[in-house]
């Protein structure tokens, strides 16, 4: 909207009622496409660095619109949260992603991306709790991955959250770690059991980059990779994708890494598929 020179809005402008209306257009669609099945979810798999096992997956929502063909998550997921259908859509993912990995033939962790307003819902750890009793997986094969979005709404509540889920036995990783503005600060907040180091640093270690650049990228690495020594928390990399990467990473110290260089996200029969065929060597 717009003011005009009365001070009222103006709220029909022909560019805006377009944009408007396609919003509404995806928004309407967004609210049928649970009851259609139409989202999925893939996974992407997370490498220790010490013994070169696969440790987890990242759960990762996808949806197959009829006529859109596949929207990404950064495409629906900011409009879901704003209008609230991240709850419903979220409570589908916790439950499928606990029904996928209680099918997994290697007990795996899996994680799933829990945003602000789903956070902030009542049902959250009511949600989490029948959906591992119902898939009958253990509480320790659950991750959940929140970002500085949802310890910004700062409080009691989020704290007791996040406390609530602990003593459940499920993990909390802070996920794109390095990007806000107190990361830190909330480290100290609260004993996270895993930080995901923002895929940003990681695409800075590659030749192309200026060799400042590089360094910066690789310190930074190092930094946090000491900070999760110190603090007793597992330090994932993000979006690996080349093998200098990969070596820079393991020699700055960090635990776990996941990227393309490992594997892209897979469909859930991908993933059966790789974990069931049999180790090489
Ligand atoms: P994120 O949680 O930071 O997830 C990592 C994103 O990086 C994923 O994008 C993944 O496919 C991508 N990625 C992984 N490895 C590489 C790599 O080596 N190179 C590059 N270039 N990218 C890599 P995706 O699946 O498109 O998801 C984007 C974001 O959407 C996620 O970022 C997350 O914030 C959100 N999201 C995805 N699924 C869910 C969900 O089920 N619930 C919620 N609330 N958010 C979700
Ligand atoms: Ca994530
Ligand atoms: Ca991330
Ligand atoms: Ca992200």
């Amino acid at each position: 909207a717009k003011l005009d020179g009365r001070g009222t809005f103006r709220f029909f402008e022909p560019a805006m009622d377009a944009r408007m209306q396609a919003r509404r257009r995806l928004e309407l669609d967004m609210r049928q496409a649970l009851a259609r099945r139409e989202f999925q979810l893939h996974y992407q798999p997370q490498l220790n660095l010490a013994d070169e096992r696969l440790v987890g997956c990242e759960a990762l929502i996808r949806w197959h619109h009829p006529e859109r063909g596949l929207v990404s998550p950064i495409d629906f997921i900011p409009l879901a949260e704003e209008i609230g259908l991240i709850v419903p859509i979220g409570e589908w993912v916790i439950r499928q992603a606990c029904r996928d990995a209680a099918s997994w033939p290697q007990p795996l962790s899996v994680a799933v991306n829990v945003s602000p307003a789903q956070f902030k819902s009542d049902r959250l750890v009511e949600t989490i709790m029948s959906a591992l009793s119902q898939a009958g997986l253990p509480p320790s094969r659950l991750e959940i991955e929140i970002t500085e979005g949802v310890l910004l709404q700062d409080n009691e509540k989020t704290l007791q959250t996040l406390h609530r889920m602990r003593s459940l036995g499920v993990r909390v990783s802070m996920d794109d770690f390095g990007t806000g503005y107190s990361s830190l600060s909330y480290l100290r907040a609260f004993p996270f059991d895993k930080i995901k180091i923002d895929r940003s640093f990681v695409t800075d270690i590659c030749a192309e980059k200026d060799p400042g650049t590089k360094a910066d990228g690789e310190a930074i690495i190092r930094a946090i990779a000491g900070l999760g020594r110190s603090l007793g928390m597992t330090t994932v990399a993000e979006g690996v994708e080349t093998p200098e990467q990969l070596r820079r990473i393991r020699a700055e110290g960090c635990t776990d890494v996941q990227g393309y260089l490992i594997s892209k996200p897979l469909a859930a029969d991908d993933l059966l598929s790789l974990l069931s065929a049999p180790v090489p060597g």
